[in-house]
């Protein structure tokens, strides 16, 4: 605290992100990072970008990103935005599309930045419960709302929506914004992009971080109607109008471009999942149903942040929340195999 912070500031409640430990050999799966690294040809393009015209501003609007999405998805690049990780995004979607008179609605229990940001842009909010099975509820979503906010998988739960509960909320939530994060969604749910051209209050966020393996470049982005993207494009240019530098433009266009590398790597990722899933569950661990490259585990008659210290000791890190309805459980990024097999070697030694 200082005399010389504003008002404002003293009283934000910043975001806490995951720890990033400089520890060797570490078996990190406490940030939900790919264990697979970023496409070869992502790399290639950036290794190439990697010269004098860097001394040159990027393109403020990011064409080539663009337009890569708009032809992976098969939509108009006027539907497309990008921005510095889809937490920029988010924030921007925020402040230009949620901040009305009425609270806008998210579940009790997801993204914790949600909140952060309604403290920074002066939104109020209200959380509606997951279900006992943590599953959101969308019929309990009441009509009078300034916007609706979830991802899809939920965060940290892992568990998924179908599309038509998505689109029951679409048809009759038609005045006010309705935005799906789907950070995500690549490791087994499906993508709400679809809807877009029929509901102009639909708005999809994702990221880069995950499923393309690229969370140290920083790209997020939103598809929604060109009015919806507008909004956000007058807000990012009241901000910053080059929130993309040369590497990630390039880079995030060949991770689009390169579909086999993905599919691929995500396939990976959801095997390994199956496999984990199988391997906690003969530890007696219950895991909820994850569509994400995370499960939810809690194991009864053991305290959560008992097990999350005793893997720590063994240079496991995983995410124990300690918030209401979830403090017994582990939020655990799904690794490697070599890492996953780390992972259950340490839970039997703890357990026997
Ligand atoms: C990781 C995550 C994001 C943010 O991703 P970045 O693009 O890395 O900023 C957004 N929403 C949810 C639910 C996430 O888990």
């Amino acid at each position: 605290m200082s005399k010389f912070w504003s008002s404002f500031v003293h009283d934000l409640v910043p975001y806490v992100p995951g720890e990033q430990p400089n520890i060797a050999n570490l078996v990190k799966l406490n940030t939900n990072e790919n264990p697979y690294g970023p496409s070869p040809k992502a790399l290639a393009a950036m290794q190439a970008e990697l010269n004098d015209s860097l001394r040159l501003y990027p393109d403020p609007n990011s064409d080539v990103l663009k337009q890569a999405i708009a032809e992976y998805y098969g939509v108009d690049k006027a539907s497309v935005f990008v921005g510095n990780g889809s937490d920029e995004v988010l924030a921007h979607v925020f402040h230009g599309l949620l901040r009305h008179e009425k609270p806008i609605l998210f579940p009790d229990i997801t993204y914790s930045f949600y909140p952060v940001y309604c403290g920074l842009y002066g939104v109020s909010f209200r959380q509606l419960p997951l279900t006992e099975s943590f599953e959101i509820d969308l019929a309990q979503y009441p009509a009078d709302n300034g916007g609706i906010i979830f991802p899809n998988p939920n965060a940290p739960t892992g568990v998924a929506l179908g599309l038509a509960a998505i689109e029951a909320l679409l048809a009759r939530n038609t005045e006010s914004v309705v935005v799906v994060d789907e950070a995500y969604v690549d490791f087994g749910a499906e993508t709400a992009v679809g809807l877009v051209a029929k509901y102009p209050n639909l708005l999809v966020t994702q990221t880069l971080s995950k499923s393309r393996s690229l969370a140290g470049l920083r790209v997020g982005l939103a598809i929604g109607q060109p009015a919806l993207i507008e909004a956000l494009e007058r807000i990012k240019n009241s901000f910053n109008s080059y929130p993309l530098g040369r590497m990630a433009i390039v880079g995030a266009a060949a991770a689009f471009a390169d579909r086999d590398y993905f599919e691929a790597t995500c396939r990976a990722v959801v095997e390994s999942r199956e496999a984990l899933v199988a391997e906690l569950d003969a530890l007696g661990i219950e895991v909820l149903p994850s569509a994400a490259n995370f499960v939810f585990a809690t194991l009864p008659g053991h305290d959560a942040g008992w097990l999350a210290q005793q893997l720590r000791e063994r240079g496991i890190i995983v995410r124990h929340f300690r918030l209401p309805r979830i403090d017994q459980f582990l939020r655990i990024t799904i690794g490697a195999p070599e890492q996953n097999l780390a992972l259950v070697k340490a839970l039997q030694e703890i357990l026997q």
